[in-house]
This record gives C-alpha cells, structure tokens and sequence, in this order.
C-alpha cells in the first residue's frame, strides 16, 4: 500500500513558511533526509561541478512503490505528517512534503526507486512528468537532480560561488555523518572524495573519519544526564580551537539542530579556557522528549525551542566544565596537520559568510557572558592529575618562559599568564567571600573625577562599600577611600583603587555586580603580575609553579591564552631524529 498521503490544505497551511529551495546544499540536505527516513545505511552523494550541474543521491533504504513514486512529485505530499496533532509530535526529519515538488519544478529530476518487489522510474523536467516507467529491482533510491533552476535564471543568480556551495555541502554532511554514525555517507564533488565515513555507529570513529587523527585524539568523552535530558557526545581540548562557531554540533532527538541558548551553554563552559574569538569542536547528542521540543519555529527546520531551556543550559554547561576541570590539558608544542586541507579551505570560505550572519543575530540578541549560573557552585571534583604533575624548573629563557622538566619531558610557562591566572583565581575568591576583611588605609586614596564621572560613583557608592572599601565624599567631585579589603596588593593600593574606579566607570552606570568583580579580577591580576622581561629568583619560580598546579584551570591565563606549553620527550627525540617517524 502506498505510504503517502496528501497533507490537508489546512495543515499544509500551518506549515505555512514553505520549504524553499534557495541553494545546492538546501537540496542535498532534503534528498539526503529522504534517505534517512527511508532508513538507509548507506548513503552517497555525487555532486557535478559542486551540485551546480547535476546533485546524485543514491541511498540502500526502504525505496517506494509506483505509487508513492509519484506521489512524491505532487505538492503537499507527504508520508510523514498524517492529522494536524502530529505537528506536536514530529520526530521525521523532512515533514514537509513539499520539498521534492518544489526541486522538481525548479530543475530536471530522474527518479529510480524499488521496494525488492517493484521498480520505478520517474522522469520529470520543470515540475511535469515526461515519463513514468519500471526499473531495475535493486532496493533503495537513486535521485539525480540535474540543471538546478535552469527555467528560473533569476533564481540561480542566488547561488553563491561553487566553493561556497560545496563547502556548505560539506558542513551539512559533515553534520549528518556525525549525528548519524551507524549511516555510512560519502560525499564526492567530480571524482574528488570529500567526505566518506564507515557507519560504524561508533561516534569517536566518526569523528576521527571526518576531522582527521590529530583532532580526533584530543576530544574528551562526556555523558550527562537530568530528569528531563540525556547528554552524550565529545568536546575538544582548548588547544584545538577553530576562528568560528560552526563546528558546534548539536543534535537533539537525532536531528541536527541550531539553538542559540546551547550554544551559548558550550561557549560559556569553555570561558577562560579560551580566547573570546576562538571556539572549539563539540558534537553534542541530547535526547529528550519531544513534547518538550517545538521544532517547526524556523522554515530551515534547524532552529529549535527546547522548553526547560534552562534545565539544560546547566546541565550543558556544568557536563562540560567539570570535563575539562578533570582533564591535563597542557598542549603539545608540536602539531601534526592531518585535516584534509581542499575540505578545510572550501569550509573557510564559506565560514566567512555564515560568521556575518550570525554576527548579526547575535548582536540582535544581545550575548553576554553570563556568570550568575554557576556562582556558588565550587567546584568538587579536584584536578588531580595536574596536582600529580611536578616541574622541576630549569631556568627562564628570555627573561619570559620559564622552563621545567620532569619524566614526561619539557614545559614552557609563560610568567606573566601564569600568575596572572594565579592572581585572577585570588581576587575572584576574595571578592566573592561573604565576610571580607577590611583595613585601614596608611596613605586615604583621593580620587577626583570629571562631573558626570562623580555621578556614576556616587550612584554606585554601595558596590565599593560591598566589596570593603570605606569612601565618602571629600570636596567637589572628589571621593576619599579611607579603608580598603586586605585583597588588595600592599604597596600598590592607591593604582588599585583607581583602578577600580576606572572600571566602574566604563560600565556607564549599569551594573551587573558578577561581570563588576569579573572585570575587576581580570584587569587587577593582569596589572599585579610580573612582567614578560622581568627577572625573577629561582625561589619566585618555584613558588609560582606550585601555585599555577593547584589553580582550578591552571592552563590558560583569564583572557584564554594558555599558560603552559609541552614538548614531549617524543617530540623532542623527532625534531633531533634520534628516532624516525
Ligand atoms: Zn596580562
Ligand atoms: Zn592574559
């Protein structure tokens, strides 16, 4: 019997946004979500000059019978979404159903499908069937979608460059591969094979097959679960890190989903860990009930709303500090280039533009760290590996890097990130403690500021006198701070001060007291540590590394650079070819 049935006029109005057909890779991703509702396991897509002359996707799935094979061409077919309720209850990846019809009517489509028992063949150009067949028994489909908006000109002016196009294909096979790794996908453009996992159903291994070894074995495993989420899935070591967002790989209920509050969660757990303009790699599997998913929000089908939002904000974000808080991350001074390097330029490209978009939208929404989550939450776990770790120090080449040893081989430090990651952790500790203990200033600290200046602190007095300082008004737009928190470096207290000020009015007036003690810490460790070029007694190395081990991420200084640098007996043993490979 035919499984398709056509969509109400009523409910193919509730989907009202339409698929719209606007590049090669929109396309691809529907003939390819086709297969997978055909529960193929084998997948292989063949582009010909990037898609733009003809898109084959040949998969080993369920295939159609006659009917079905034609009904598939007919607008507001599908066999996915039968009442109206099910839209609540969408779990089929394409539910469109229009999709097939609107690629038909916009290019030449030839169609060859079997169930074991029959074989089909659809041909149609423009949207009209010119001929309907029998084919060979070979079960699964095989689609060739050639000459792409031949009969609209204007709209293949929309198509972007063919790099830009195939590196689109790829992200989205990529994407695919990686949330459906018992599929195996190849995907090749002319005869050049880009992408060709094994279907191993093995995520790790997928992994390895899509983005090379040397990535590959440095993603740390994490598994997670809440009442409402289970999370499973491999986050990358910092020193692994890409110039944008788009290998945050989410997938929810087996879709491939973009969520911005998710991705928000992975970008904040890796804060400090990372510069602010790097992110890593993260594939993220998160299963849940599908009530709790509203997928039909966005006609690109990506962008989801996840009720409980919050719920698995903390859960993201606490799975995968604590994963990389338990984890020795000190990179390797050595790198190995593996990742196929063709793939990696067409992503490049294509990167540039998707980056613009969601610079937009993320300005539009405003993103702001935010540090309020996870504020009274010490951590538990202790870093014990690192705590392990002993450096023998050795010297300090260019009056910057400390350098030590110990079995495993040779560190670099870097002084000045390293203890300004020590004094960052310090001031953070002392300014979030309850009690704080206060102190009588030698010197009183006056600061006089500008007009507007004065307003700013007068309105915020209670912020400094929260954090210990004891100031007053002292003349025309002038404050005197007659006490201060013992935190504060002795023999630097009045810079301090200033400092602080200084910081309070950049905000402008607004305040978020978290981000006030965040800036605080930030600027006053980088302020109070010692120097690149700055002599230091072997007596200050060895207490500075003896701090930096036990710091809660001892492998970045605050702004994400990293703090210290390995080089592996092995590497060292290659670079002077004592051993050859
Ligand atoms: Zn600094
Ligand atoms: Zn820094």
């Amino acid at each position: 019997m035919s499984k398709i049935k056509i969509m109400s006029k009523s409910l193919a109005n509730k989907i009202a946004a339409g698929e719209v057909v606007e590049k090669i890779s929109s396309v691809v991703k529907e003939l390819v979500e086709n297969s997978l509702d055909a529960q193929a396991t084998n997948i292989n897509i063949f582009l010909v000059d990037s898609g733009f002359k003809s898109i084959e996707v040949i998969d080993n799935g369920i295939g159609m019978d006659k009917e079905d094979a034609h009904m598939c061409f007919i607008p507001h077919a599908t066999s996915k979404l039968i009442h109206e309720d099910d839209l609540f209850f969408i779990d089929t990846l394409g539910f469109r159903g229009e999709a097939l019809a609107s690629i038909a009517s916009v290019s030449k489509v030839i169609l060859k499908t079997s169930n074991k028992d029959m074989g089909s063949l659809v041909k149609i150009n423009g949207g009209i069937i010119e001929n309907e067949n029998s084919s060979d028994l070979r079960e699964g489909t095989s689609i060739i979608v050639s000459d792409l908006f031949y009969n609209t000109p204007a709209r293949l002016k929309y198509l972007k460059s063919e790099a830009s196009e195939l590196a689109s294909c790829v992200s989205l096979i990529e994407r695919l591969a990686l949330s459906f790794p018992n599929v195996s996908f190849t995907l090749k453009n002319n005869d050049k094979i880009l992408i060709k996992t094994s279907g191993s159903n093995n995520l790790h291994k997928c992994i390895h097959e899509i983005y090379g070894l040397n990535i590959s074995s440095k993603m740390i495993e994490i598994k997670a679960c809440s009442d409402d989420f289970d999370l499973d899935g491999y986050i990358c070591k910092p020193e692994i890190l890409k110039s944008n967002k788009n290998h945050f790989i989410t997938i929810v209920n087996d879709r491939v989903v973009k969520n911005y509050d998710i991705n928000r969660a992975i970008n904040d757990a890796y804060y400090t860990y990372k510069p602010d303009t790097k992110f890593p790699i993260v594939v993220l599997k998160i299963n849940t009930d599908p009530t709790l998913i509203d997928v039909n929000i966005h006609p690109t089908k990506q962008d989801i709303k996840i009720t409980k939002i919050n719920v698995l904000y903390d859960l993201i974000y606490n799975t995968i500090k604590d994963a990389l808080y338990k984890t020795l991350l000190i990179p390797d001074a050595i790198k190995k280039p593996e990742y196929n390097e063709i793939k990696d330029n067409y992503i490049e490209n294509f990167i540039k533009e998707e980056e613009r978009k969601e610079d937009a939208y993320e300005t539009s929404n405003q993103v702001s760290f935010d540090l309020s989550v996870n504020e009274d939450k010490e951590p538990v776990i202790v870093n014990e590996e690192l705590k392990k770790l002993v450096l023998y120090p050795v010297g300090v080449a260019l009056g910057t890097y400390i350098i030590a040893q110990n079995e495993e081989g040779v560190y670099l430090i870097d002084q000045h990130a390293a203890q300004e990651r020590i004094n960052y952790e310090k001031y953070l500790n002392a300014l979030k403690k309850k009690e704080i203990s206060v102190i009588d200033s030698l010197f009183p600290v006056t600061v006089e500021l500008s007009n507007s200046e004065f307003l700013i602190v007068k309105n915020n007095l209670k912020v400094l006198t929260d954090i210990g300082f004891n100031v007053e008004e002292f003349g025309v737009n002038t404050f005197i701070f007659k006490s201060h928190p013992t935190w504060l470096k002795e023999g630097y207290e009045e810079e301090q001060v200033r400092k602080i000020v200084d910081i309070m009015i950049s905000t402008g007036g607004t305040f978020d007291p978290v981000k006030f003690n965040e800036h605080i810490a930030i600027t006053l460790a980088c302020k109070m540590s010692i120097k690149a070029n700055m002599r230091i007694s072997m007596d200050a190395v060895e207490e500075l590394l003896s701090e930096l081990v036990v710091c809660d991420n001892p492998y970045n200084c605050p702004h994400g650079r990293p703090t210290i640098i390995k080089f592996s007996i092995y590497d060292l043993e290659r670079m002077f070819k004592r051993v050859m490979n």
